[in-house]
């Protein structure tokens, strides 16, 4: 795209600044080209970026607002984003690496958090507490004031909506630490929070490395509330910073999610199931049906299915795939193809079956290739870890009780799926798998409006849903003693 900036600053208090870390080439995954330069943080810009939203959350201004008007204010933002769909969307693909039509639908996703949470504003009531007649007793819900939010680099548009607009229209001030590989495309919520009428300094937007302005993020002792999205380890690592300052977090740290196929399914039907469960985004997707576990008696069945989708899909520079397809783009970098596709070659050499794909393609760029692995036991370290790339693997049950116990078998615990047509059995699977969101006969049923979040290693709290805007809250409780005022 010629009409890309070069360079690209961070946001603080209303100003776009240099970073005191220097630049970062951004780079294309589809051909490993620069494409921009992304200015750098360090630990003195997140002082001065935390400082700008103290100062607004100290202010009042956010509070002073009524909700139904800062809701109006957020609901601007989704609008500001989809009237900028096209050029975000080109972007995103251009550092992602994602084809243009999935960019298109993160886009839009984005601004669907914004419309529901702007939605929400008014809606965030305290209640009132009989104490008999000496006492007149209410709660209030409090924004927590400096929201951090630590943004990773699969969805980098859709998961800094899902944190900024619950944020926002709770009336919290915000520091944004966009992802090193995606910084670009986060630069667009400053736009939309400065159309919208925030004040400068609502919206605070830093890259910079994770160890360096990331630890200093989650660290820092004016930090209210952490929001994390991305690997265990880093979220045990911005948790213990979390925890020195006494700073409550939501970790939502990925997962091994799986499906379990009951010989009843309509395997036909679990065929868009595979397709986007496991390939949409080139699977880098924390809640990925990363495992199928299919009864013994419908094993052939679903492989060969599993087969023809992964070689139906046309991989390729995401740049060039602009209708809705049948279609995958790059991954996000080299390192994680790499790490993908050694992660299968180890499975092989265990005894796993690779059905089709598992190779990187013979071109420049991160992709690789739609995999499918057979034969798959749940000792595996394929079926224990996150791949995070496009590989599925399946494994088989002979029966009902065994499936649970492989889909409970790994330390993750995000979501979960049951395909059967048998009610008692899908009500009994959803009670049993270990996870914060069970799918019945469909992936990724649901939407903004529902929770999401893991047990296990996979986090703790919950996004999405009304159930998120309790995380940017906290109850004050006030007692006023009637008869002597
Ligand atoms: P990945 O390893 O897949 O890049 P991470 O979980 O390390 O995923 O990164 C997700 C986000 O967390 C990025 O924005 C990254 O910069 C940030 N990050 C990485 N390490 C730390 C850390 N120690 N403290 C705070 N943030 C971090």
């Amino acid at each position: 795209m010629t009409s890309l900036p070069p360079y690209w600053r961070n946001a603080i208090d209303g100003d776009w600044v240099d970073g005191g870390a220097g630049r970062l080439d951004v780079l294309d995954p589809a051909t490993g080209e620069k494409i921009a330069e992304q200015a750098l943080a360090d630990a003195a810009d997140v002082d001065r970026a935390v400082a700008a939203a103290r100062r607004v959350h100290l202010s009042g201004a956010l509070t002073a607002m009524r909700p139904i008007e800062r809701g109006r204010m957020v609901q601007a933002m989704g609008r500001y984003l989809l009237e900028h769909k096209d050029e975000i969307a080109r972007i995103l693909v251009l550092e992602q690496g994602k084809p243009l039509w999935e960019a298109v639908i993160e886009v839009e996703g984005a601004a669907l958090y914004f419309e529901y949470y702007g939605n929400q504003a008014a809606t965030v009531e305290g209640r009132s507490i009989p104490l008999g007649a000496g006492y007149y007793d209410f709660t209030d819900y409090e924004p927590m004031g400096v929201s951090a939010q630590i943004i990773p680099w699969n969805y980098p548009v859709e998961m800094t909506a899902r944190s900024l607009a619950a944020a926002l229209a709770t009336g919290n001030a915000c520091v944004i630490k966009s992802p090193e590989l995606t910084p670009l495309t986060n630069a667009y919520f400053v736009h939309a929070a400065a159309a919208a009428g925030f004040p400068p300094g609502t919206v605070n937007l830093i890259c910079g490395f994770g160890h360096e302005a990331g630890a200093a993020l989650a660290g820092h002792a004016h930090v209210n509330q952490i929001v994390f999205t991305g690997s265990v380890q880093t979220g045990i690592a911005i948790a213990s910073a979390a925890a020195r300052n006494v700073v409550p977090c939501v970790l939502e740290l990925g997962g091994k999610s799986a499906a379990i196929v009951h010989e009843d399914a309509d395997l036909a039907a679990f065929d868009t199931d595979i397709r986007w469960g496991i390939f949409f985004n080139a699977g880098q997707v924390c809640s990925a049906m990363s495992r199928v576990i299919v009864h013994e008696s419908r094993a052939e069945e679903l492989i060969a299915r599993a087969e023809a989708i992964a070689s139906s899909l046309s991989v390729g520079p995401g740049i060039e795939r602009v209708e809705f397809g049948a279609t995958m783009g790059a991954m996000v970098s080299e390192a994680q193809r790499d790490r993908a596709a050694a992660m299968v070659t180890r499975a092989e050499a265990v005894g796993a079956r690779l059905i089709t794909g598992g190779r990187a393609l013979n071109r420049p760029g991160a992709f690789l290739q739609p995999t499918v692995l057979a034969g798959v036991t749940p000792d595996m370290e394929i079926a224990r870890e996150e791949v995070f790339g496009p590989v599925l693997s399946v494994l088989t049950f002979k029966d009902e009780a065994e499936a649970i116990e492989i889909a409970n078998s790994t330390d993750y615990g995000l979501v979960g799926g049951v395909f059967t047509r048998d009610l008692d059995r899908a009500t009994r699977a959803a009670r049993q798998i270990r996870a914060g969101q069970v799918f019945v006969n469909e992936w990724y049923a649901g939407g903004v409006e529902t929770p999401f979040g893991g047990v296990g290693k996979s986090g703790y709290g919950r996004e999405k849903g009304r159930e998120a805007l309790w995380n940017y809250v906290q109850t004050k409780n006030i007692a006023i003693r009637m008869g002597r005022g």
